[in-house]
């Protein structure tokens, strides 16, 4: 508490439980829902395909995990600035569980009013019905996950949509009214060619959209694309060629009047994704659902990943957190230093000597000299911010501050 504050509870005592709007943390929420129509072959995600058996149960479990919350969570302390609900495939639920946790949300925490409310949809389920109660239920973002225009590389991916639909739920979205749309694109695909890339953000930007998000295929280990790649049905991709279509996206969206501002992410002007910023700003979130990660003053925990077993903990009233980690200053710094670096503008030098009460350089000063001679990071205007060459080698720059 500063000298003003204190002054104003010794001379107006009725103000001491109101809630200062202007002292209040801001405080993200994500909300797991980890069922999709078919599991698509590059996916890793804690997502399932045919459990639709327990949507119910799992949405009243969801519920009272974030009743949890209202004896944790200090309604004076904290405000939600943004909601997220992501999967899995949330869109492939029926609104009414939607609408049923975002009421619940808004009963245990303060939720902004114009918070950021964003639900992760897939082409082929959204209907004009569900758009519209999503609308209703105070959700005013929609990201939605297209990966590729060509069919043929949406069969390859094991997506069980088709481009047309994809248009087709964008038309129907923005009808009912949503303004701010994030679509999701995946580009290093066996078998795409450049051309197929520029198609993909040719079209998809005439559509409109406020955001995009895109992100180089990784092969994560057991998925089914990557036993197709071991047994030679499918090439892995060229690293050359998904180097180009990175640099040709920075370039070809910035000329089409998108921000840059994370290593994959893409915005117009006043659209970055509230939501993700919080993350790469090391800002509190709270985490709900299976498989949910939180950090909440200062601890990193997660919930159970199997759902049957999240709705079972919840069921016999208990929260099913584990691993949980009450991070040391230096973890936070760490941390701190690989996400503010994923932003494109950095980390601003003097808010992190603020923040952390201690010197940047003192801390990092022969890693930050030793980066900047590789060519990978530089110093500009007072931020610590990744180069052209450290877009592409990130990696090697975060490892230096682990
Ligand atoms: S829709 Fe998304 S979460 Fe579901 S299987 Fe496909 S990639 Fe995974």
């Amino acid at each position: 508490m500063n000298e003003t504050e204190m002054k104003d509870n010794i001379y107006e005592p009725a103000n001491i439980n109101e809630k200062n709007e202007k002292d209040a943390k801001e405080l993200g929420l994500y909300i797991h829902i980890p069922f999709c129509k078919s599991k698509c072959y590059y996916c890793d995600f804690n997502s399932y395909a045919s459990k639709n058996d327990i949507i119910p149960e799992y949405c009243e479990a969801l519920e009272k995990e974030i009743e949890y919350y209202d004896n944790i969570v200090n309604k004076n302390k904290y405000r939600v600035k943004s909601i997220y609900i992501g999967g899995g495939t949330p869109s492939y639920l029926p609104s009414e569980y939607i609408t049923k946790v975002l009421k619940k949300c808004r009963k245990v925490f303060d939720v902004e009013e114009n918070a950021e409310i964003t639900i992760e949809a897939n082409p082929g389920t959204l209907s004009q019905e569900k758009l519209v109660e999503y609308k209703d239920s105070g959700i005013n973002r929609l990201s939605i996950g297209l990966q590729a225009w060509q069919d043929r590389l949406l069969v390859e991916l094991g997506r069980v949509h088709t481009c047309e639909e994809f248009v087709e739920n964008l038309l129907a979205a923005k009808k009912v009214g949503f303004n701010n749309i994030n679509v999701d694109l995946i580009f290093g695909l066996p078998g795409q060619s450049l051309k197929d890339w520029f198609e993909t953000l040719d079209n998809v930007t005439k559509m409109r959209i406020t955001h995009l998000s895109c992100y180089s295929l990784k092969v994560e280990e057991g998925t089914a694309l990557d036993k197709k790649i071991r047994n030679g049905e499918v090439e892995y991709p060229d690293e050359d060629i998904d180097r180009e279509m990175y640099h040709s996206t920075i370039a070809t969206l910035k000329n089409k009047g998108f921000i840059h501002y994370e290593i994959s992410n893409f915005s117009k002007p006043g659209f970055e994704s509230r939501h993700n910023l919080i993350y790469w700003n090391l800002e509190p979130y709270i985490g709900i659902g299976a498989g949910a990660h939180s950090y909440f003053e200062r601890t990193r925990y997660n919930n159970e990943e199997v759902p049957e077993r999240y709705i079972s903990q919840i069921s016999n009233g208990r929260i099913p957190k584990k691993n949980i980690e009450v991070l040391a200053l230096q973890d936070n710094i760490s941390e701190y230093m690989i996400l503010g670096l994923r932003l494109t503008k950095g980390i601003r030098i003097d808010e992190f000597n603020q923040k952390f009460e201690k010197d940047l350089f003192d801390l990092y000063g022969k890693k930050i000299e030793n980066l900047i001679k590789r060519g990978l990071i530089s110093i500009q205007n007072g931020y610590l911010k990744l180069t052209d060459i450290g877009l592409d080698l990130a990696n090697q720059v975060f490892v230096e501050f682990i």
